[in-house]
């Protein structure tokens, strides 16, 4: 890799970073930080590299989710439990109703830090610096809790380290074993108006179990019925936290960005020539990058030469996020120019982020009518082209919030006031998940 240190980054213009008044105090962060132990193993993120490979043959599906922002209030068992079993029962949808094999990786476990479309914010006259994430500042809305405080980054990072221990505990521990899930979303979807959809599953499930255990194979002798592997992302934004958890793999010699499996870059930190594209170029995690309506077929291009120059199936993840209104227009001819390549990429659709709109009584909401529209029209534009529709990435929670109006409860732009938690986007709740996974899934088997 030409040019590339872990350091590299820091010559090139960056953008959506925290402006630190003690830069000592940074400094001695990143290097207590670089000493830290890595919180994930290389050889695990080859592994969601080679299932990431698969999908973008047409082998599979990425289920890519979690909070847009975690918060260190709401650092708790419940609510990681709770994200867990619905990533899981998504993915449960997904693989027996649209008999597609799964890779999930959660948007948790490290995700803190915030791009923001403007530096500051104004309320009642007062004007303060934006909220950035609990990695960088405070959402509280005070001088003293809006400024960027380095000890943070270690915070982030204990916070990182615990979330991932107890989600491996879930997802190895027996919470994740078939015959539990079964039982646990029962419980779970009691009131959904789908409920007969997930039972009729369920059932089948259960009566797959028994035909296995009749003929002897049971939990005990296969781990796939036992566990389950669950994968973490978060957007890389801060890059000196970031730089300062990358490490040298001892196997391969090659260095990846430990602070999680996959990492991405945002929409608004993808120019070619700064920071954000030189940092990722040379770390050897699978990495997604988020596209836009605005982006253009050779900038695609370009970006794909930089940040996969071997063309390796798996590496590469393209996140579109065009907004209902536009993906006709802009996805086709990205799709149809990547083709025309020969590119490996996984395409995968967050139809979260181009349908943000402010509802009338000023929430920041989004429309599930519209994110299934993005959805519907992701799956169609593949048809059309012959391309794979790759995956899903969506901002969720398991927690009962009313932050996205619509759904089978239709939650109106008055009852957003009820549960509306999040700091930053609003997230689709457990029961708006499963209405999706079962529109996605009959796609999938279509
Ligand atoms: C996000 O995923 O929370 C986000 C900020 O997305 P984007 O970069 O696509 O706007
Ligand atoms: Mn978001």
């Amino acid at each position: 890799m030409d040019n590339w240190q872990p350091d590299s980054w820091r010559s090139k213009p960056i953008l959506q970073q925290p402006e630190y008044e003690d830069s000592a105090q940074v400094a001695s962060v990143e290097e207590t930080l670089s000493k830290y132990p890595p919180l994930v193993f290389a050889a695990e993120t080859r592994e969601l590299r080679r299932q990431l490979g698969e999908v973008s043959m047409g082998k599979g599906f990425l289920l890519q989710g979690g909070d847009c922002a975690e918060s260190f209030d709401e650092f708790n068992a419940p609510k990681i439990r709770d994200t867990f079993k619905v990533i899981l029962q998504m993915a449960i949808v997904l693989t027996f109703a649209g008999r597609c094999p799964v890779t999930k990786v959660a948007r948790m476990a490290g995700q803190y830090a915030k791009p923001r479309s403007s530096n500051e914010e104004t309320i009642n006259g007062v004007t303060l610096p934006s909220y950035r994430g609990d990695i960088i500042n405070n959402f509280e809305f005070t001088a003293a809790a809006r400024r960027p405080d380095p000890a943070r980054l270690l915070e982030a990072y204990h916070r990182s380290a615990a979330t991932l221990n107890l989600l491996r505990a879930f997802a190895q521990g027996g919470l994740a074993d078939l015959h539990e899930v079964n039982r646990w979303n029962m419980a779970f979807v009691e009131n959904n108006p789908l409920k007969e959809r997930y039972q009729d599953i369920a059932r089948r499930i259960q009566d797959t179990l028994q035909f296995m255990d009749t003929i002897g194979i049971n939990a005990t002798n296969t781990p796939a019925l036992h566990e389950t592997s669950l994968f973490t992302s978060h957007e890389a934004l801060l890059l000196n936290y970031e730089q300062a958890l990358t490490r040298v793999d001892t196997l391969t010699g090659k260095p990846y960005d430990c602070s999680a499996h996959m990492v991405w870059i945002g929409e608004r930190t993808r120019q070619l020539d700064h920071a954000h594209v030189e940092f990722f170029r040379g770390i050897h995690n699978p990495i997604g990058v988020k596209v836009g309506p605005g982006m253009d077929e050779d900038e695609l291009i370009r970006l794909t030469d930089t940040l996969n120059p071997e063309n390796d199936p798996g590496r590469l993840t393209f996140i579109t996020r065009m907004g209902e209104g536009n993906l006709e227009k802009n996805l086709p001819r990205l799709l149809r120019r990547v083709k025309q390549e020969g590119r490996n990429v996984v395409w995968s659709s967050d139809p979260m982020h181009g349908n943000t709109i402010k509802a009338s009584n000023g929430y920041k909401t989004r429309n599930f009518d519209a994110i299934l529209g993005e959805i519907r029209q992701f799956f169609a534009a593949h048809a059309a082209e012959g391309t794979h529709a790759g995956g899903i990435h969506l901002e969720m929670t398991g927690q009962h919030v009313t932050e996205c109006t619509g759904g089978a409860y239709q939650i109106s732009d008055d009852d957003l006031a009820q549960a509306y938690k999040t700091q930053c986007d609003p997230r689709l709740n457990a029961d708006q998940v499963l209405e999706m996974a079962f529109l996605v899934a009959d796609h999938l088997r279509s």
